[in-house]
């Protein structure tokens, strides 16, 4: 299947209100350009240097989501044109972006990871963390940050039980901090493999990858 029969595919299967990130890390410019001419706007990326060459060739009608780990001395290369932060899983990372945005004079969007696999490997903040940063004095006064939303990674599992288990647990730590933060918009969960069962779980935002443009190979 060619990507653009990939992507007509998944978009006949997630409703009008979830948005569909495409998750393009690795892939060449072509493929990309591929799923933006059947007009797909939208795409993430895992390294900044890697988003950052590609949005210098590609057109500039694109939102590019930074969905990996980020790196604090790295922020000020996206700085300029990021859409959306999704890893943000410290208050000092905050504050950075914070900082970059203003000298660019812009506001980035920016969801907080909440951890919710049960495995160590994963990043992202405690719900209570997660719930002191958003009331805290320190918080309210960066002015060049907007805190739109949670993001989470399920455990690398086949057990859907347990993937379950974790995207309910994601939505009702959106509901319970939404109390304090009206603002809160955006819940970013599921990947291919479990994008439907995310949907089902709250998600309005699907990060999908191998789905729309195949494998990935890390060796080239
Ligand atoms: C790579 C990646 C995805 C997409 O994974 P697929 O299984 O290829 O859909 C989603 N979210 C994050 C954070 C990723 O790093």
């Amino acid at each position: 299947m060619s990507i653009k029969d990939n992507l007509k595919n998944i978009k006949s299967r997630i409703p009008e209100n979830v948005t569909l990130v495409a998750v393009s890390k690795t892939k060449p410019v072509s493929d990309l350009m591929e799923a933006y001419n059947t007009g797909q706007r939208i795409f993430g990326e895992n390294k900044i240097q890697e988003m950052a060459d590609k949005h210098a060739e590609m057109p500039k009608d694109i939102e590019w989501h930074m969905i990996g780990h980020v790196q604090r001395n790295k922020v000020k290369y996206m700085a300029e044109f990021v859409s959306l932060i999704h890893g943000v899983d410290s208050f000092k990372l905050l504050r950075e972006i914070d900082k970059q945005a203003k000298n660019h004079n812009r506001t980035i969007d920016c969801l907080l990871q909440i951890k919710i696999a049960e495995e160590d490997s994963k990043f992202g903040m405690s719900v209570s963390d997660a719930s002191a940063l958003l009331q805290s004095n320190e918080f309210s006064e960066l002015k060049n940050i907007k805190v739109v939303g949670l993001m989470g990674m399920a455990t690398f599992t086949d057990n859907m039980n347990q993937v379950e288990k974790e995207f309910k647990f994601l939505n009702n730590t959106f509901s319970e901090l939404k109390n304090t933060n009206p603002e809160l918009k955006i819940k970013s969960m599921g990947m291919s493999g479990d994008y439907q069962l995310a949907i089902a779980c709250g998600s309005t935002m699907v990060r999908v990858g191998s789905s729309i443009f195949g494998v990935r190979n890390y060796n080239n």
